[in-house]
């Protein structure tokens, strides 16, 4: 007979596994101290769990287990990013990058294993989509990466900041990407604050309008456009959840969050498409009411796109039309450019060698 898989408790929040541990007839104090081996202490080992009992070791190494991703490669590059090509145990890839700055350490986790919304400048998108990530997948990236990047584990942080702006949209997996996100915020696990977990989203508004119900933390929204006719052709669900739209649902989302929380609005800068003065004027009006800092994204260009990273003077340009618009603007450093940091790069180039089936899902049965 073959043996039954084991459960893997990186899937776990603290409610499901208090709940998993009281069916079995425990106290659910245990999911917390179980929580803390395994998200503060990096703990994949149950023998390692000192203050749980000897029999509920032994009864936790017949069923379950602490798998954690496997690091297919591991890219430094000369400014300090690192990006990790992970693989999956059904073989397939995904990629989280860790980006370095003087004042944080923001890691880039992705949510899916490519991507249906087939954005024209994305290197994700020419993936195609294959399958959403499960939960110990999504928090797996930041479990390895902190194991990777603190193996002391001490108390200052490494990892300050985390960003769900890798491969995939976030809220097209939402329930994964909800409990992902709880284990982040968790005071057992990550104990990261709220303002440090940002989930980018290109505009799946129904979804939008649930994450309301069920988390708070930051948001970023890739706008990339002005207008819908442009963002028809940049941003494809656009033509489902239109700007005006998407703009009501950030705002419903941002209701009732303090003045000096803001949305990001990425915009990445695509010479000749989305760059001009014009364009800039027509931001500034749809972001009159909105409450936003904007993210200028020099685009990253990769292998076959059509598209070229906008000149430094144009990006210049752009933004100080949009700062004297009262507007708070930044335009993000190029990062890992030697590395291929462009997200869904490396990805991209594995998969190409390799048949990959990959499924097309329907926006619509999002
Ligand atoms: S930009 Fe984001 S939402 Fe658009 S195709 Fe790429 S990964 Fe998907």
């Amino acid at each position: 007979m073959a043996t039954p898989e084991k459960i893997n408790l990186l899937d776990f929040t603290s409610e499901k596994l208090k709940a998993f541990f009281l069916e079995r007839g425990e106290k659910p104090f245990r999911a917390t101290q179980i929580i803390k081996w395994i998200h503060q202490h990096g703990v994949d080992n149950f023998s390692e769990m000192t203050n749980v009992s000897k029999a509920l070791r032994a009864e936790l190494e017949e069923i379950a287990e602490i798998k954690p991703l496997e690091v297919a490669i591991d890219n430094q590059s000369d400014d300090g990013t690192r990006k990790w090509l992970l693989r999956l145990a059904d073989g397939n890839c995904i990629e989280t990058v860790f980006i370095p700055e003087d004042d944080r350490g923001t890691l880039c986790i992705s949510s899916q294993v490519g991507c249906a919304l087939d954005c024209t400048f994305c290197s994700t998108a020419r993936q195609g989509f294959n399958r959403n990530l499960s939960v110990s997948e999504v928090i797996g990236q930041l479990w390895l990466a902190k194991n990777l990047l603190q193996p002391d584990h001490q108390e200052n942080r490494v990892i300050s900041n985390v960003v769900m702006m890798g491969m995939g949209e976030p809220l097209l997996n939402f329930e994964n990407v909800v409990d992902a996100m709880d284990l982040m915020l968790d005071d057992n696990a990550y104990g990261l604050s709220k303002r440090r977990v940002t989930l980018s989203t290109s505009g799946v508004v129904p979804a939008l309008d649930r994450l309301r119900e069920r988390i708070e933390v930051s948001l970023a929204v890739s706008l990339h456009a002005p207008n819908d006719e442009l963002r028809d052709q940049l941003v494809p669900i656009n033509r489902k959840y239109p700007i005006k739209e998407l703009m009501a649902s950030c705002l419903r989302y941002m209701d009732g969050k303090a003045a000096r929380e803001k949305i990001t609005i990425e915009y990445v800068m695509l010479e000749g498409v989305n760059d001009l003065d014009q364009h800039a004027k027509e931001l500034i009006n749809v972001l009159r009411d909105v409450p936003c800092k904007v993210n200028l994204i020099p685009f990253n260009p990769f292998p076959e796109t059509r598209y070229k990273r906008s000149s430094n003077n144009r990006i210049n340009r752009f933004r100080d039309i949009l700062v004297d618009a009262g507007l708070i603007v930044m335009t993000r450093k190029t990062r890992g450019d030697d590395i291929d940091a462009a997200c869904g790069q490396l990805a991209g180039q594995v998969s190409d060698k390799s048949r990959r089936d990959v499924h097309f899902a329907r926006i619509e049965s999002s």
